[in-house]
C-alpha cells in the first residue's frame, strides 16, 4: 500500500488528483506490481505524514509559501520533503516552492530548498504568454514523443547547481526561438522530479503522472 498526497493549499491541485485516479483505474494496481494506491489531498500534516510522496501543484509561489509559512506547516513540508524515503514532484508554481534559490526575487517566497536549482519565475513573460508545446519525451518517457505539454507563466530552471545529484530531463525544442534550450523538466536522485509545464492539464493523457507513479513512487 502507498499513500500519494496532492497538496491543497492553493492551485491546480484538484487536476493532479483526477490525473492520478485515473492512471490507477486505468492501469490498475495488478500494473503496478499487485501495489493499491490511494490518492488523498493535504492540507495540513496529519495528511502530510500518511503519504510517501507528496504532488506539489501549479498556482502562486508566493501564496502557497505564505500560507505554508501561517499555518505553521512550512516546518513539516521541509521536514518530509527532505526525508530521502519519501518522493516528491513539484510542478511550476511547486517546482519554484521546492527550489533552492530564485533569481530576481522579494524574498516573500521562502523556499523548501529541495531541489539544487536556480530558478527565474515567470519566464516566459505574462499569462498571455501561455502556450501548449508538443515536447518529445520518449528519452525518459518509453514511446512518449507527442506529450502537449502546457506552460502558464512558467519558470524555466536557469542553472543547475549539483550536476551530481540533479538531471536535465527535457529542455525546450523551439528552434530559432530565444526560448530554444531551457531547461523544463529535471530529477534529483531517484526521487525528485520537478516540470514548468502542467502535465495535469493534458486532457486525456496519463502518461507523465504514470511516469511518476513508476519510476519515483514505486521505482519499477
Ligand atoms: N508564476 C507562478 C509563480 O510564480 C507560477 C504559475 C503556475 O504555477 N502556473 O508562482
Amino acid at each position: 500500500h502507498k499513500c500519494i498526497g496532492v497538496l491543497a493549499l492553493q492551485g491546480a491541485f484538484i487536476e493532479h488528483v483526477h490525473h492520478l485516479k485515473r492512471c490507477i483505474t486505468k492501469y490498475g494496481s495488478q500494473f503496478y506490481n499487485g501495489i493499491t494506491i490511494k490518492i488523498i489531498t493535504v492540507r495540513n500534516k496529519e495528511e502530510l505524514w500518511k503519504c510517501d510522496g507528496l504532488v506539489i501543484p501549479g498556482g502562486e509561489s508566493t501564496a502557497m509559501s505564505l500560507i505554508a509559512q501561517r499555518t505553521g506547516f512550512y516546518e513539516d513540508l521541509y521536514e518530509f520533503t527532505h526525508n530521502p524515503q519519501k518522493c516528491v514532484w513539484g510542478t511550476c508554481a511547486g517546482l519554484i516552492f521546492i527550489s533552492d534559490i530564485l533569481m530576481n526575487e522579494n524574498h516573500l517566497v521562502k523556499t523548501l530548498q529541495l531541489l539544487h536549482v536556480k530558478v527565474k519565475r515567470n519566464a516566459f513573460g505574462r499569462q498571455a504568454q501561455s502556450f501548449t508545446q508538443e515536447c518529445d519525451f520518449s528519452s525518459f518517457i518509453d514511446g512518449c514523443n507527442d506529450f502537449q505539454a502546457t506552460f502558464i507563466r512558467a519558470p524555466v530552471i536557469e542553472q543547475i547547481l549539483d550536476d551530481d545529484t540533479v538531471k536535465v530531463l527535457y529542455r525546450l525544442n523551439k528552434p530559432n526561438s530565444p526560448q530554444n534550450g531551457l531547461i523544463v523538466a529535471v530529477k534529483q536522485n531517484d526521487n525528485v522530479l520537478a516540470t514548468s509545464f502542467h502535465p495535469e492539464l493534458a486532457e486525456d493523457d496519463l502518461r507523465f503522472h504514470d511516469y511518476f507513479i513508476r519510476h519515483f513512487m514505486l521505482k519499477i
